[in-house]
C-alpha cells in the first residue's frame, strides 16, 4: 500500500531514537559518571551514539592507518630501518626522504642519518609499511596532528617518527603477534638448515678423513711392496 515503505523507514528511525534513551537509562545517573572515556560503539549497539570529542574519543580499530611511524628497539635504542630506500621508492606522492648514515671513512652504514616524511602530502596509503622488508615502518593511529603552520610542522623528521616497538605492539596486537610468530618460525628454519649443513659438513669431513686414511694405508702398503 502507498506509504507503507515510508512508515517502515520511520519506525527504524524511531527504534534507534528510543533505544538511545534506553541506553541512557541503563547508565543512570549519567553516562559520564566516573569521567569521560574512550568509547567504542559495539556492533550490536542500536541507539544513536554521540561521542563528545575531544573529551571522549572513539577507540580505533587495529587496521586503522594514518601516517607512518618508525620502530626502534627500546632495549638497545637501535632503529630497525636499514635505509634501504624501498619505502621512498614505492611512496606514490614521493613524500619520503632518506639520507643514509656513513662512518668516519665515508662508508655507508645500514641506518638512516636522516628520515623525513612530509605528512601534508602523505595520503596514508600504507605502501611504505607494506613494502618495507624489515618491518621497520608501520602506520600510526595518531590522527590529532592539526597545526596552524604547514611548514615546517608537517614535515616530520626521524625523531618525530620514531616510536618504541612496544607502542606498535599495543596498537597492533594481532599483527605484531603474527609477525613475531613468522619471525620465530624463520629463525627456527634457519637454525635447522644450519644444523643440517653442520651435520653434512661433519659427515663429509669424517668421510674425507676415512678416505685419506685408506689412501695413506694403500700408499704405505705399495711403498712397502716396492722396497
Ligand atoms: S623504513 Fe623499511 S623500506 Fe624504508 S628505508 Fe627503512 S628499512 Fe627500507
Ligand atoms: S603512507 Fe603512502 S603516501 Fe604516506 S609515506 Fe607511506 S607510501 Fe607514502
Amino acid at each position: 500500500m502507498f506509504g507503507i515503505g515510508v512508515l517502515k523507514g520511520l519506525s527504524v528511525t524511531m527504534k534507534h531514537w528510543i533505544t538511545t534513551y534506553i541506553d541512557d537509562v541503563r547508565k543512570i545517573p549519567s553516562r559520564y559518571a566516573g569521567g569521560r572515556e574512550i568509547l567504542r560503539q559495539p556492533l550490536d549497539e542500536e541507539g544513536l551514539f554521540t561521542i563528545q570529542y575531544p573529551e571522549e574519543k572513539r577507540l580505533i580499530p587495529e587496521r586503522f592507518r594514518f601516517i607512518p611511524m618508525l620502530l626502534f628497539d627500546p632495549e638497545t635504542g637501535k632503529e630497525r630501518c636499514t635505509a634501504c630506500g624501498i619505502c621512498a621508492k614505492v611512496c606514490p606522492p614521493q613524500c619520503i626522504w632518506i639520507v643514509r648514515d656513513k662512518d668516519e671513512k665515508g662508508k655507508p652504514l645500514t641506518r638512516p642519518a636522516e628520515f623525513y616524511i612530509d605528512i601534508s602530502i602523505c595520503m596514508g596509503c600504507g605502501f611504505c609499511a607494506e613494502f618495507c622488508p624489515f618491518d621497520s615502518i608501520k602506520m600510526n593511529h595518531d590522527f590529532e596532528l592539526a597545526v596552524y603552520d604547514r611548514y615546517p610542522k608537517l614535515i616530520l623528521d626521524k625523531q618525530d617518527l620514531m616510536v618504541p616497538l612496544d607502542y606498535y605492539a599495543a596498537l597492533y596486537p594481532e599483527q605484531y603477534a603474527a609477525e613475531e610468530a613468522a619471525r620465530a618460525a624463520k629463525e627456527k628454519a634457519k637454525a635447522a638448515r644450519a644444523a643440517r649443513r653442520g651435520a653434512r659438513g661433519g659427515a663429509g669431513a669424517r668421510g674425507a678423513g676415512r678416505r685419506a686414511a685408506q689412501d695413506g694405508g694403500e700408499q704405505g702398503g705399495t711403498d712397502a711392496t716396492n722396497q
